[in-house]
């Protein structure tokens, strides 16, 4: 029990996280350039947030939530998502207030109650980005960019991006009408949430796994033909951005989103039949937990889903490894020496290591090797009372001696 962590959740250790810091400096990266700021918010938020603004009728709010009393008896949950809380900063600390857009991005771990195997875990981290305050599709098309930036930075080829229109709530009233009536010959025979669904929200049903594969459910009705039109036009001139971007992308007619609380534009970027990432536009969301009338969209990428892609594709990340200096000392004296010398050369700004254990000579040449040093700095007794030392390039096998008081600017010469 004690050495054993909870299911669904990870070590990340080291040798595998310098892949999540790639992931992260890219993710900082592609956001500055964008000109989104990043925000952080905390882990547990009011449980009524989730419920309100990820929408009861969700997975994530009926079956997946951390949810827990504190001492006081308050009724708190682990966010399942960065989105409602991103919204609840907006309105607390009245963002909408100054100039929109307000352009944010988060990175951090979330956490849902599913089913854990390959890819789906119960701590989880999204790298998210969220634009409130305009409304204007070329909006859309820049938060797609932005995801899309992000894989092919990453180095990720063969990413589909499939998009729809999920209306908005005029759009969807019209819809759910023709959606219920569609439904109502199999309704008894739907799953027992799904019945529950069909009065609350039909358009959770179709994205259901167990009724999924209904013939009846299979072929409903798509939203994209109830559209208002100022819907269409909204659709038609993302589209259009994102053509003028060069991104290409499928209309998929059926994707619904899991999540309630999405207006209009709805997206996701798959890779190998599994999700990267999705996102959408949620124009209801900051009216609904109890701001002014703001429009919002944004993604989500998983992490976990983003490295087990890079691994797929056998993509080389450019991760530093190693150090460019290994110290090794011969003789008690010397062996003192390199403790001061270690941080003279780090203070100049080099990654240098030593060895602690007073290993051979032999094996200290091979700590070293296995560092992948560019150079080592051989010392013993007898060089230091003499003032110097050998620096030896690994690549070359050259070495030279340099005076002691030399030896920094010498070693940094020669990186
Ligand atoms: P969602 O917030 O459900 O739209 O999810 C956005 C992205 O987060 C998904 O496309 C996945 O990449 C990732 N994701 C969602 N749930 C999990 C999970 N349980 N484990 C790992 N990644 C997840």
């Amino acid at each position: 029990m004690l050495t054993n962590r909870p299911r669904g959740v990870n070590d990340l250790l080291p040798g595998d996280v310098e892949r999540w810091q790639f992931i992260e400096r890219t993710a900082r990266d592609v956001c500055r350039r964008f000109n989104v700021a990043e925000i952080r918010t905390p882990i547990f938020e009011h449980t009524e947030l989730f419920k309100r603004g990820v929408g009861e009728t969700t997975d994530i709010v009926e079956k997946e939530m951390y949810t827990f009393q504190d001492r006081g008896e308050r009724s708190l949950t682990l966010r399942p998502e960065g989105t409602a809380s991103v919204v609840r900063a907006f309105v607390e600390n009245k963002l909408y207030a100054q100039p929109q857009p307000t352009k944010m991005y988060y990175i951090g771990p979330m956490f849902r109650y599913e089913r854990p195997q390959a890819g789906r875990y119960r701590q989880f981290h999204q790298f998210g980005v969220e634009v409130l305050g305009v409304n204007d599709p070329s909006v859309d098309a820049e938060v797609i960019a932005l995801a899309m930036t992000f894989f092919t930075e990453l180095g990720l080829k063969d990413i589909t991006l499939e998009i729809n229109s999920v209306g908005s709530p005029a759009s969807r009233e019209a819809y759910r009408h023709v959606l219920r009536e569609h439904l109502a010959p199999v309704k008894d025979t739907l799953c027992k949430d799904c019945q529950s669904r069909f009065d609350r929200n039909p358009m959770r049903i179709l994205d259901c796994k167990v009724d999924r594969d209904n013939e009846i459910v299979a072929n409903s009705p798509y939203m994209l033909d109830y559209l208002t039109d100022e819907d269409k036009t909204h659709f038609e001139q993302v589209k259009s951005y994102l053509d003028s971007f060069g991104i290409r992308y499928v209309v998929n007619p059926r994707m619904v989103r899991g999540l309630d609380y999405y207006t209009q534009t709805a997206f996701e970027f798959m890779e190998s039949g599994s999700t990267l990432s999705g996102g959408g536009r949620y124009n209801g969301m900051v009216e609904q937990l109890g701001g002014p009338d703001q429009p919002g969209i944004g993604f989500a990428v998983g992490i976990e889903r983003a490295l087990i892609a890079l691994q797929n594709q056998d993509v080389q990340l450019p991760i530093e490894k190693g150090v460019d200096v290994f110290l090794v000392a011969l003789g008690e004296e010397a062996s003192k020496r390199t403790v001061t010398l270690l941080q003279e050369l780090r203070t100049a700004g080099l990654v240098a290591d030593k060895d602690y254990l007073g290993k051979s000579m032999k094996a200290q040449m091979k700590a070293a090797d296995r560092l992948n040093a560019k150079q080592v700095v051989i010392l013993g007794d007898d060089e230091l009372a003499q003032g110097v030392a050998n620096i030896k390039d690994m690549e070359s096998g050259e070495q030279v001696s340099v005076p002691l008081s030399e030896l920094v600017q010498k070693v940094q010469q020669k990186l």
